[in-house]
């Protein structure tokens, strides 16, 4: 029985026999050979990888028409293989590659912005079609860090807006301020209030609520009101350090709103009080 030593010198001094040796085994046993050399690439990973590159870099188009031909005909193998790769990967040493490639990789990935323009953006299209509310969130977060970096640039650019969109702005507003009288009513006076210093706010149903506890009637009159005829009264004026939260307001018809003006009445004080 020859020892291994003798086998290997003999196999180093006859190569082309060897080889044909090996190539009549592997004919004869095509699984074993087969099982054999995947267990060699995997004990001697550092050397295959390599040679693996340096053949995927002359048939790299071949080997990605053959992979895009297989992933069509049977799609599941391979994105399970893809899905363990982003499983299991480390990014420590992605980060390292990266690190050691930077140059290069950013500079391939210009190449290929520059050469894919239109495919990039129709798939950024199709991205925000899919996810527009977190590409609207994205930008928003993104405008206000812009914003914030650049105050003066920021001004610039909104004046120049404004400039050139006034009129469709004013009749915007104006319009909004007719679809929704409540809120605009509700923001009316948290601007007075704020001015007055007197502070607070309220929404819309805690006004509806208070309008309702007061049965929809004038709080100095008694006259019965509707949502188009109410008008919301700071009992304490916000002049006289009243607050704009809910429990300072009441219901009020127009007219003794107005000839309250920035007094302190009583509930009925025009019932009692008709000429004033
Ligand atoms: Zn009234």
């Amino acid at each position: 029985m020859p020892t291994p030593e003798y086998q290997r010198q003999w196999r180093q001094k006859n190569k082309d026999k060897a080889a044909k040796y090996m190539r009549t085994w592997r004919a004869k046993h095509p699984a074993t050979a087969l099982k054999c050399a995947r267990k060699w690439v995997e004990k001697n990973r550092h050397k295959t990888r390599d040679a693996a590159m340096d053949w995927y870099n002359v048939h790299r188009e071949e080997f990605n028409a053959k992979r895009r031909k297989a992933r069509k005909i049977n799609p599941e193998p391979i994105r399970e293989r893809e899905r363990k790769r982003v499983r299991t990967y480390n990014p420590e040493s992605r980060k390292r590659c990266y690190e050691k490639n930077k140059d290069n990789v950013l500079a391939d990935c210009k190449e290929y912005r520059e050469n894919n323009r239109e495919k990039i953006n129709a798939s950024q299209r199709k991205w925000r079609g899919r996810n527009s509310k977190k590409y609207i969130a994205y930008m928003v977060k993104a405008n206000r860090k812009w914003r914030k970096e650049h105050p003066e640039e920021s001004a610039k650019r909104d004046a120049k807006h404004y400039a050139e969109n006034a009129d469709k702005k004013r009749k915007a507003s104006s319009e909004w301020r007719r679809k929704n009288p409540e809120l605009r009513s509700v923001y009316n006076t948290r601007r007075r209030a704020r001015k007055a210093g007197g502070g607070g706010k309220h929404t819309v149903a805690q006004w509806i609520f208070r309008c309702e506890l007061y049965k929809w009637k004038c709080f100095y009159c008694d006259k019965l009101l509707t949502k188009k005829t109410v008008t919301k009264d700071h009992y304490i004026p916000l002049e006289k350090g009243g607050t704009d939260f809910a429990a300072n307001l009441v219901p009020s018809c127009l007219k003794c709103n107005l000839r309250k003006n920035s007094k302190l009445i009583k509930r009925g004080y025009f019932i009692s009080n008709p000429s004033q």
